[in-house]
This record gives structure tokens, sequence and C-alpha cells, in this order.
């Protein structure tokens, strides 16, 4: 190991024992402060600061080369009260169990503020989909649904994309719980092939839901959308059609990045030619020589910034030098509750991730709807029902959040774990 990147440990581990880093502390901080202010006894927090289950399954795959490797993979469930729980799976190498769990927890608290009729769910799966066959990743796609069959379905618990799971993902597992079931199951899985019976609308759909918060938030800025300058951290489902949405919408995205690095230019950056280059995990970078890190990236000047990469990238490190008026958070956690505080402080509005990305969940459930009934919508029928949706969402946390004089990041815990603490309380669980 090289000296630098033991220094780099070195100040990330000072880091973390100085800052929440860690997403499911800082997620029941932040769970247990909605709640008080909400008035919740300290036994609601309890019951909600933890998953109700938590599956951790092996999967053996058969690899192309004839060997069996042993994958880990993971279900949560964070609480049913409402009703069936929901959220995506996603394949990463550095998926981990309390990873899982923050996640799951999180879509409670989108599902709330949506109000959709749904508790939060999240799976993982340990693995490298870089590093895999498309045949490999079929047979792990099948294991994984043989493996937690038992807890998952249309009534139960519905699966969905995440990070670096595709609707040809979710293809294979909705065969594979067909056949276990031996009958036809659109809608034990949402983001599908149209032609299996995806939503239309469900692939831009998280994109979609980030730039209808943008339009608010500019708004509410009392700015203008149109030659906004924009820099957007990711290119991946969400950051890639975004950039293509608020450069349409005609703001000036000036940089985008990868996980590789970024490229900025302050005159607006060709976007159709950058999507048209990108590989199907989003990574372009590599074909520019002028690049910048992604660190840089954050702390150019711009009108709005979105992370909608991975999380802890606005830290208390850097929340000083970010020069955004509007932070918007299409990635899950790239803001740490310190840098929270710190955007908030300096009059930045942050609008927290649990509400910026509830676009996916949303046509999600309405892609559940359809499949249920059997009975298709057009794509103008599907946006239609998702700018309700999200203007509602959006409307009704920045009023809480004026009306406690809290930031909106904790105006959304109070939203959206309301409805689950309400739900579990009639139960007679609390
Ligand atoms: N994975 C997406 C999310 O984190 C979508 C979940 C879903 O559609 O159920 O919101």
């Amino acid at each position: 190991m090289s000296k630098s990147t033991l220094t780099n440990e070195i100040t990330k581990e000072q880091q973390k024992e100085q800052e929440s880093l860690n997403l499911f502390y800082s997620t029941q901080t932040v769970i247990q402060k909605a709640l008080s202010k909400l008035g919740y006894s300290d036994e609601m927090f309890e019951l909600l600061k933890e998953p109700i289950r938590m599956l951790t399954v092996r999967i053996p795959v058969r690899m192309d080369d004839g060997s069996v490797q042993i994958f880990t993979g993971y279900r949560s469930q964070h609480n049913d009260a409402v009703g069936p729980t929901k959220g995506g799976v996603r394949f990463h190498p550095e998926v981990d169990e309390e990873e899982v769990k923050a996640l799951s927890i999180w879509m409670s608290l989108k599902c709330g503020i949506t109000d959709l009729p749904y508790g939060g769910g999240k799976g993982g799966i340990i693995c490298d989909p870089r590093k895999m066959s498309f045949r490999e990743l079929e047979r792990l796609s099948r294991g994984y649904v043989r493996a937690i069959s038992q807890i998952v379905g249309p009534t139960k618990d519905i699966p969905a994309p995440d990070v670096y799971t595709n609707s040809q993902i979710m293809a294979w597992m909705m065969d594979e719980y067909s056949r276990l079931r031996e009958f036809d199951s659109p809608a034990f899985i949402t983001g599908k092939p149209i032609v299996l019976g995806g939503s239309k609308g469900r692939e831009t759909a998280t994109a979609a839901g980030v730039t209808m918060c943008i339009e608010q938030a500019v708004k509410k800025k009392g700015m203008e959308l149109q030659g906004a300058r924009v820099v957007i951290q990711g290119f991946g489902n969400a950051g890639s059609f975004l950039a293509k949405f608020l450069h349409d919408a005609g703001a000036k995205v000036v940089a985008v990045s990868d996980v590789y690095g970024g490229v900025y230019d302050p005159e607006g950056l060709d976007i159709d030619y950058l999507l048209d280059k990108r590989d199907s995990f989003g990574t372009f970078s590599k074909l520019f020589d002028n690049t910048i890190t992604n660190s840089e990236l954050l702390e150019l000047e711009c009108d709005i910034l979105v992370p909608a990469a991975i999380s802890n990238q606005i830290t208390a490190q850097n929340a000083g030098n970010i020069k955004a008026s509007i932070v918007v958070e299409a990635a899950n956690g790239p803001t740490t509750l310190e840098a929270t505080n710190s955007l908030t402080e300096r009059g930045i509005l942050l609008v927290p991730d649990i509400l910026a990305s509830a676009g996916g969940v949303t046509v999600s459930y309405f892609e559940w709807v359809q499949n249920n009934q059997g009975y298709y919508w057009s794509e103008e029928e599907v946006n239609e029902k998702l700018v309700a949706v999200m203007t509602n969402s959006f409307e009704n946390i920045y009023q809480t959040a004026e009306a406690h004089g809290v930031d909106m990041r904790l105006a959304a815990y109070m939203v959206g774990i309301k409805k689950v603490a309400e739900a579990s309380r009639f139960r007679g669980w609390v």
C-alpha cells in the first residue's frame, strides 16, 4: 500500500469519528429528532429505528469458466404497517448490511412523503456487475430471487432497480418468481421492460422527479431555470436523464462527471454528445484529456448543484466551499448531517434525497397498479400523475420546514415517518 493511500485512509477514519458518515447512524439520528418533534414516545422510536425483518442469503452461481462463486445478498424490510414493503435491489461491491438497512428505512420515508400505500424495503448483492458476463448476471439474479422468495411477492415486498441493476435484471427476476409460483406475476417487481408490463416513463422517472423538485426550488428562491448554471455529479440513470431534461428546459449544464472524473465548460456542455458516448455504467470521462476530479466539480461556480452519484460527497470539510444557491440530492445520502447544517446556515436551499429521488418509486407504484388492474396508461397520464405527486410532496415539505423552523431534511423525515408511525399506532403495535 502506498503512503498516500495510507494517509488518505487515516484521514477518512478520523473524519468518520468526528462526523456522521455512517448512513444507518445518521438516519436513526434524524428519525429520533423527527419523532420527538411530532410528539411520539420513545417506544415508537424503538420500533422504527431498525427494520422489522432482515434476510441474509448466500447465492451459489456457476461462473462461465465452470467454477462456482458464492455471493452474499440481503433483503431488508423496514416496516409493513402501511402496506407491502417496496424498494430496489443494488448490485455493488460495497453493499453492506447496515447500508441496506438504512436504505430500507429511507424507502419507508420516501413512500410516506409521496403518500404511496407501501412500507420501505431494500435489497443488495455484494458483487461487481462490471466484471460479470451477461449470463453470470442472469444466474445471480435468478439465484437471488430463489433465495428470498419466501418473504417477497406482489402483496408482501416488491423489488425494483437500484444502483447497477436495470430492466433486464428485473425481467429475469420476474420470470424466476413467476416460474416458482407457477403463474405470471408481473406485479412482483417494478422497473421491467415495457413488453413485460413495465410502465411508460419508469426509466426516466427519477430524473423527471428531480427536475420537478428543481423547478419548485428555483421558484422558491426567486430564480429562473432558464440560463441557470447546473453541475451534476454522476451520469447514471438519474444524472444522465437529468442533464438532458435540464438542458432541454434551457438550463446551462456546465459540468457532469462519472466515477473517474468530470468535464467542465462554463459555456455549457453538449449533453447529447455525452449521452451518445457513455457506456451502460454511465462512464464517459476517459474519452477526454482535460478532466476535473469529483471533489473539484462539487466546488465549481454554479447556481444549482446536483449530487447524483454516491453517499458522503458533501461533508463538513467541503461544505464551506460549495458555491451553489440550491443543492438537490438525486443520490441517496450525498450530504452529511454536519454539512446539511453548514449549507442551511449559509442560506443554501437543500432539497433532501428522500424527496428529490422519490420519482422512481412513485412511477414504480404506477407500474404495480397497472399490473394489478391489467390496464396500461399513456406516457402523458403517467407524467401528469407524477407531476401531481412531486409538486404536492415538495410543497408539503417546504411548508412543514417553514412552520417548524427546520431544514427540509428534517421536515421530509417528519412528513415521511408520520404515516408509518400512525399506521403502526392504529394497528396497535405501539
Ligand atoms: N431504487 C429506487 C429508489 O431508491 C426505486 C425504488 C422502487 O422503485 O421501488 O427509490
